[in-house]
């Protein structure tokens, strides 16, 4: 293939981040050139092969409703797909994918590959071009110069990524993958601020070598749990994973390697997750506690090997091994790869604007873990809007920002550049105050007005969503006019099922309702789920709408340009420090920086206000 000098947009970084802005910007008309290290390992899953899960299954439902392609990946490598947390309330039900690791790459390379206007280049970016101050291009390892009109950047782990084991380290973005050097080390002399952050990974066992019989098997769901809204056809067959537990002998010999812990002795420097610790951050931490719970893993159909969740080390390799064969059902175990943890840099994403348009360089876009964030997901859904939002860049248009009332997209990238996580950010249900609005199920219907927007996805598939809508408006206006009999009396349908201990099928199976509203249920099942969950919810889910309008106001209230913070001597200095660094669009972005109170926010409102009379 002829690589031609010149695209609209370069994005460098071929993970899940990059795979999501090249489709992106490629499938949106921009001539588009991915660059990347190692172009068989797009998309690579670094640490444990699932998609989705808490909070993470409603990026990649968001993803997909937005037309990027995670969810239609996912769909096609899973090898056992769950709805978690379905004993709570649908807010926060979340998809999870376990997926064939190697599948997982090989569709996603397959997908990249066939994406018109999208040319793949394996090289490592070293440098920007910089023409007037401006992102104007890339040098890369092999001495080219590439010229694009956007520059995206995605270098995940990699950038000065180090790996640690024990007392053993190695400059490295992955196991057995170099690091990316140069690029970070010229941002930084451009003027952006760099941090480090670390991650750490359980090691791989021979499943041939794993006694299952003494763990407790877990199933996927029997139906199908899909993300894309196309799924395949036929599922690949699926399997279990197993649960076992470490134990206080587990813990002893953990605690014998922590003097040659690079984490506790403090060769790493960089910050991990406080809510992913390694197994020796877990007994250390919690000390009471004498066990933990163990997850086995399948790493793909074709393959004997396992992933052990919940046992993340960067111990020394003899300790890890010695401390897994105390496990039950690890007794014989063989241990294909230790776990280990990686050290990278990270540049916080206040340094960017909403877009991910980096504020001090124009043209320059950053996505993914580089930004702070911990995850595939969180990187494919910045990957996405930043794919997106360069494009639009290019066709003229206003970028994409969603609101934290609309996606947790939205919420995930206003945080990130509104607050400087202080470790790997990684997506919660809790960080979403409108998490009864913003569920998994219906990410479609909420996002169908951006993705036309966008136009990622078809008509076809727009008009659908569009139809499901309207069918669940019908089915709410028949259950509201339906009336039943019960125990002698009647009974309005909608407010028959706002009890507990009715629901759809109770109400289609065992009430006399007009053949009509039975068909019309039982053909439109997801429009008819919705109508229930609106009939169930219809109290918390107005009081929440009633929120968003709020929240809305606050939005839309725009801060002028140029608004002299510094000026301003009724704010508290850390708020005028921390308004004046970020300089927010609008009054609910100020609202959100950190620093600045209730009471920062009515003198900016008050200032606002004296402005606009004239
Ligand atoms: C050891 C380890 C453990 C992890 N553990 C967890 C975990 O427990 N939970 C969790 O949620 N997440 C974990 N992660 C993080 C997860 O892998 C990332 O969040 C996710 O992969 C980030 O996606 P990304 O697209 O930003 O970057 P990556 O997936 O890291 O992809 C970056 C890609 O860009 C390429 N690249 C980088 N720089 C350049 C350059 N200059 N030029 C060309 N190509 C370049 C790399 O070769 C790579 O292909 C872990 C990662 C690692 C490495």
């Amino acid at each position: 293939m002829a690589i031609e000098t010149k695209y609209d947009v370069i994005v460098a970084g071929g993970g899940h981040a990059g795979c999501e802005a090249a489709s992106a910007s490629a499938r949106l008309g921009c001539g588009t050139l991915l660059i990347t290290q190692d172009k068989a390992r797009l998309a690579e899953m670094s640490c444990n092969p699932a998609i989705g899960g808490l909070a993470k299954g409603h990026l990649v439902k968001e993803i997909d409703a937005l037309g990027g392609i995670m969810g239609i990946v996912t769909d096609r490598s899973v090898i056992q797909s769950r709805m978690l947390n379905l004993s709570k309330g649908p807010a926060v039900w979340s998809p999870r994918a376990q997926c064939d690791r190697r599948r997982y790459t090989e569709i996603m390379c397959d997908v990249i590959g066939n994406t018109d206007g999208l040319d793949l280049l394996e090289d490592e970016v070293i440098d920007l071009i910089l023409l007037e101050g401006k992102a104007a291009g890339v040098k890369t390892r092999s001495g080219g110069e590439v010229y694009g009109k956007k520059v995206i950047l995605c270098g995940g782990t990699f950038w000065n990524g180090i790996i640690y084991i024990g007392d053993w380290s190695k400059e490295a973005g992955r196991i057995n993958e170099k690091p990316a050097v140069g690029l970070s080390d010229k941002l930084e002399a451009l003027g952006l601020r760099r941090l480090r952050f670390k991650t750490g990974t359980p090691s791989r066992l021979d499943g041939k070598s794993i006694d299952f019989n003494v763990m407790e098997r877990q199933d996927g769901d029997e139906e199908p749990v899909w993300f894309s809204s196309n799924p395949p056809s036929e599922r690949l067959p699926q399997v279990p994973c197993y649960l076992t537990y470490s134990n206080p002998r587990t813990h002893d010999i953990l605690r014998s390697g922590l003097d040659r812990s690079p984490l506790f002795q403090g060769r790493i420097k960089g910050t991990g997750p406080r809510y992913c610790p390694s197994i020796e951050d877990k007994i250390v931490r919690f000390s009471d506690r004498d066990r933990h719970q163990l997850f086995l893993e399948p790493e793909g159909l074709d393959t004997d090997e396992y992933y052990i969740n919940g046992f993340s080390s960067s111990l020394p390799e003899e300790i890890q091994y010695a401390a897994l064969k105390t496990v039950p059902g690890l007794e014989e175990v063989k241990m294909n790869r230790p776990g280990y943890a990686v050290e990278y840099d990270v540049f916080p994403a206040d340094q960017l604007s909403l877009s991910l348009e980096c504020r001090m360089i124009d043209n320059l876009y950053l996505a993914g873990q580089i930004n702070g964030t911990s995850g595939y997901e969180e990187a494919a859904a910045q990957g996405l809007m930043a794919g997106i939002n360069a494009a639009r860049s290019l066709h003229g248009k206003e970028p994409i920002i969603l609101g934290r009332d609309q996606a947790y997209s939205g919420v995930l990238i206003d945080d990130l550049v509104n607050k400087v996580p202080e470790e790997p950010y990684r997506m919660f249900t809790s960080r979403a105050e409108f998490r009864l609005l913003l569920r998994q199920d219906n990410a479609r219907q909420r996002l169908l007005k951006v993705s036309r927007e966008i136009g990622l996805q078809c008509d076809t598939y727009h008009n659908s969503i569009a139809a499901s809508i309207a069918k669940k408006r019908d089915i709410l206006k028949m259950l509201r006019g339906t009336t039943v009999r019960l125990n002698g009396k009647t009974a309005n349908a909608a407010n028959l099922l706002k009890r507990p201990e009715y629901d759809l099928k109770i109400l289609t199976q065992q009430f006399a309702i007009p053949a009509e509203l039975k068909e019309i249920i039982q053909k439109n099942k997801e429009s008819a789920f919705h109508a229930e969950l609106e009939i169930k919810y219809e109290g918390y889910l107005s009081r929440q709408e009633a929120q968003v309008e709020a929240f809305r106001k606050m939005e839309k209230y725009s801060i002028t340009p140029g608004f002299d913070y510094l000026g301003v001597k009724a704010f508290s200095n850390e708020a005028r420090r921390s308004l004046d660094k970020v300089r927010p669009q609008t009054l609910g972005q100020a609202s959100r920086l950190p620093g600045v109170r209730a009471s920062d926010v009515s003198v900016l409102m008050v200032h606002l206000k004296r402005r606009k009379i004239p």
